[in-house]
Formats: C-alpha cells, structure tokens, sequence
C-alpha cells in the first residue's frame, strides 16, 4: 500500500508541472498527508501485523488466538461489545488457537484448526522464520464445533489444495471427518493425514515435546471433546478451551493445575450480565468469576499459572483496560493475548 501510493504522489506530482509551483507544492503535501493516514489507519485499526522471528532457541508456546468460535466482532451483534470493532474496521481479534514451536528440531503445530488458520498459520512459520515451510507438522483438534476444525477446509482443494498435512485427532472426530463431507474429500484428496489419539496417551512430537489428550465434558454432538496437555523440555501446559463446569469432570481441576506450569482454561463468559443476568449455572460453560472464586483459596503461585482463554464477544476481559480484566489481574489470574510468547 504504501509503495502504490509513492507512485501515485509521484506521477501526480509530474502532472501538476504545468500549475503555478506553490498550487503543485500544495496538493503533493496534501497527498503525501493522505498517504501516511492510509498507512497509520491500516496499522492501528484493521492492520494485523505479523509476527517476527523469535530469535532464542528452544519449545515455545504461542497463543494465536483468544475468541469464543464465533469470533470478535460477532455475526449480526448489535450491541456495544462491537460496535465499534465494526466502525473502526476491527478484525485483529483471532479464534482460540495455540502454536507449538520446538526451534531445535524445526517443527511447528497448531492446536485447533479454527476459520482464521490462514492468518494463524502465517503468523507460526514468521515466528519460526519467514523462509520455513507453511504448513504446520501437525495439526492437533479438540472437537467438532466451528471454532475449533473447520479451519481445515482451507487445506482442501478451493484453498490451499496441502499435502497430507497430519491432523491428530480424537476416535469420534475422526469417524465425523471421515464420514462426513467435505471433510472426507480433505481425506481423499490427501490433503489431510488422519492420526487417530487416545485419552490420556502421549504423542511424542520431537524429543523435547510431547502432547496428551485428556477428555472433558461438553456437548459432544459429533464429537468427544478433549483438552491438551503439552510437555516441553523444562515445562508443561494445560488447554482447556471448553468444558462444562469444573464439577462435572471426572478430574479435580485444581489438582491437574498443579501438575503443570501453565493452564489455558475456559472463560467464555465473565459473569451474568453478558447472558441478561440470566442463571450462570445453567450456562455449561465455567464463568470467570466463578473460577476465580473456585480458586481463590489457592497459592498466589498456583493462581498465576491460569491463564483465561476462549471469550465470547460480550467478555469484558477482551478489553484489557475493562474493570473486569484489572480484577482478574488483581487476584493474581492471567488473561491471555494474541501473540503471547511462553517458553516450555
Ligand atoms: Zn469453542
Ligand atoms: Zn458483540
Ligand atoms: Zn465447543
């Protein structure tokens, strides 16, 4: 854009030869202010800048993306929570995904495959390098709602037409993709390589990183759900993008806290007001105000592990200077943003 518009101010500078000089001199600055305003708007408002290198060797994780699978701004959303992500353009916001770089041995994977994978998957290969390979060596899914696989038709033939790109995914979702168009023709075009995982069973992915599945409760429609433990060299994480409340899992959450480093867990939705007050408890999902108060009794230490992840567009946390995202900070919780480095 910029470039265009250099050759734009020039050529027209040219033209304005024949006008008396301070008429010429006018309209060049006139046009030279226009420029460096388009420019400014693209970077501030809709302007997605990607990513540089990291330059350190080692396993990071990188969150890609924080948004409930609808995204931010939302379909058809009237209310103030968009509004003016519409007017000024707004699109930075990206759907929950994690990226797994191991730097030593040059592989990258994506943690779900979501409708932005084509900025998310642009955005893991700068972080490697911007000469590495565009696809991601494996791609791991939690389950089948929009959010979280339907990213992987831009792998199919109308996009990106990949070559057996691996995607790990759990028994039940990989029936639904393989029975189930279009998706099975991502299987038999060999876009995709289906490698089937199982509860709790670690997938070694080089030798300083491995991931394990672990089921969780939710609406399992098409699909069970899992969430990821991922081990690197020094430390581990836990992704939870969506689950039922804490009670309903067969594991207690705070202990599973404990045994990692980090823990992306659900926060769809702060508290009530964002549902017209209507019952939390009956929303299946768990709200931030009541895990923060499930886990206010925990050490500071253990409380600065949670990292909040997966908002719907209503969240007041997606606004970090929101009063809500200053109280979450406050009782030592973490809330997670785009482009966000941890090193494992
Ligand atoms: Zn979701
Ligand atoms: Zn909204
Ligand atoms: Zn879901």
């Amino acid at each position: 854009m910029k470039t265009s518009n250099t050759i734009k101010l020039t050529s027209n500078c040219r033209k304005n030869q024949f006008l008396p000089l301070w008429v010429g001199i006018q309209f060049c600055v006139m046009m030279l202010a226009w420029s460096v305003m388009v420019s400014q708007d693209q970077n501030n408002k809709s302007g997605d800048l990607l990513p540089k290198a990291i330059k350190k060797e080692g396993t990071f994780l990188i969150v890609l993306g924080t948004v409930q699978d609808a995204g931010s701004p939302h379909i058809a959303c009237k209310k103030i929570c968009c509004a003016e992500l519409y007017n000024t353009n707004d699109f930075r916001r990206k759907v929950v995904s994690l990226g797994l770089l191991d730097t030593r041995n040059k592989k990258k994977y994506l943690l779900e495959a979501t409708p932005d994978i084509t900025y998310q998957m642009k955005a893991l290969k700068r972080f490697e390098h911007n000469d590495s390979k565009e696809t991601p060596d494996g791609i791991f899914l939690t389950h089948a709602h929009i959010g979280h696989y339907t990213g992987l038709m831009y792998l199919g033939k109308e996009a990106m037409n990949a070559d057996k790109v691996k995607v790990y995914a759990m028994p039940k979702m990989k029936h639904f993709l393989e029975q189930n168009g279009p998706w099975s023709q991502l299987i038999s075009n060999h876009n995709i390589l289906i490698h089937e995982i199982t509860n709790q069973k670690e997938v070694l992915l080089t030798t300083s990183l491995k991931v394990i599945p672990v089921r969780v409760p939710h609406r399992d429609e098409y699909s069970e759900t899992v969430g990821y433990v991922i081990q690197g060299p020094k430390k581990s994480a836990l992704f939870i993008p969506d689950i039922d409340k804490w009670e309903k899992w067969n594991l207690d959450i705070t202990e599973e806290i404990k045994k990692v480093d980090y823990a992306f867990l659900d926060a769809t939705f702060f508290d009530g007001k964002e549902i017209n007050n209507r019952d939390i408890s009956q929303i299946p999902h768990p709200f931030i105000v009541e895990s923060m108060k499930k886990f206010e009794g925990m050490h500071i230490e253990e409380r600065n592990k949670i990292i909040f992840i997966h908002f719907n567009h209503t969240n007041p946390v997606l606004n970090p200077e929101s009063a809500e995202s200053k109280t979450v900070e406050k009782n030592g919780f973490r809330i997670a943003r785009r482009n966000d480095i941890f090193q494992l």
